[in-house]
């Protein structure tokens, strides 16, 4: 199937209260890892990439990689940009055959946040797009985003927020970080009750990596729609490679070293999408 995007996914998990899985792809390799994964599971299936991946590769590439993954396959298949920190990095993603996009305003005010994630949705939806946007602080670091403190959405703002911009996911802030966890995440699940009680929109939950299936498995019954996960992922590729070199340190075809890679990123995704609940959800 070609690609698709997000909203009518991100809409049939909400009614099926499961999450979607999204990935962080940061190469090739990563991109048929997550696809196999899916397709092997029968999931809809989300891939993404943070600002500096799109540096590191750029949108075109990686649009076209993931596109062309996608089509060999029946499950529908997104692209995502996740963290968008411009107008124009999100207008050049949809250019490039982006799928989806996210804006991502929280640091700013609520008022800049508002106007600027506003923009974009404006744009993006003028040409069938969905925006997903951010309200809260998630902690951690990715992409050289920090929060020191930890603020978590508040759902009378949420609600307040989505009013006035019209978007077509929420990312919100429950106590999770990017990146790895110092010690036992603190997460307030009611709070993920609460703010879908408020919001009409999917909500997303960041910082995924590093937590417990049980976490995980009550967040998404609280009503996370899209659950997204990156650190780990890099972690089980760059482990495999590390572990490959070190049976054998004479190994100089990189793709010996991508095919372990790939393997060990594959079955971390199968884990993470059966805690979903997204297996066997492509053609409801
Ligand atoms: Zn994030």
């Amino acid at each position: 199937m070609p690609f698709v995007t997000s909203d009518r996914m991100l809409a049939d998990a909400k009614k099926g209260h499961y999450a979607v899985g999204a990935f962080n792809v940061e190469n090739m390799e990563m991109v048929k890892a997550v696809i196999t994964a899916a397709e092997q599971l029968q999931a809809p299936v989300m891939l993404q990439t943070t600002p500096s991946t799109v540096r590191y590769g750029s949108l075109e590439t990686f649009a076209a990689m993931v596109k062309e993954e996608a089509v060999k396959t029946r499950i529908p298949v997104c692209l995502h940009l996740d963290h968008g920190n411009s107008f124009a990095l999100a207008i050049q993603a949809i250019k490039a055959g982006y799928t989806s996009v996210m804006i991502d305003g929280s640091k700013l005010s609520f008022d800049e946040n508002t106007a600027l994630t506003r923009r974009v949705v404006d744009a993006a939806q003028a040409v069938g797009i969905p925006v997903e946007a951010e309200l809260g602080r998630v902690g951690g670091k990715e992409d050289g985003l920090s929060a020191d403190v930890d603020q978590n959405t508040d759902p009378d703002q949420a609600r307040q927020f989505e009013e006035l911009t019209n978007i077509s996911s929420l990312a919100v802030a429950i106590g999770t970080a990017h990146g790895f966890y110092v010690g036992e995440p603190v997460l307030d699940k009611d709070r993920v009750a609460e703010i879908a009680a408020k919001v009409e929109a999917p909500l997303v939950l960041h910082g995924a990596s590093g937590l417990s299936e049980a976490d995980v498995k009550e967040c998404v019954a609280k009503g996370m729609c899209k659950v997204n996960f990156a650190t780990e992922l890099r972690v089980a590729y760059t482990d495999a490679v590390k572990r490959i070199l070190a049976e054998d340190p004479k190994i100089y075809d990189p793709k010996k070293l991508g095919l372990a890679a790939m393997e060990a990123v594959r079955e971390q995704v199968l884990v993470r999408m059966k805690m979903c609940g997204c297996d066997r959800k492509a053609f409801v």
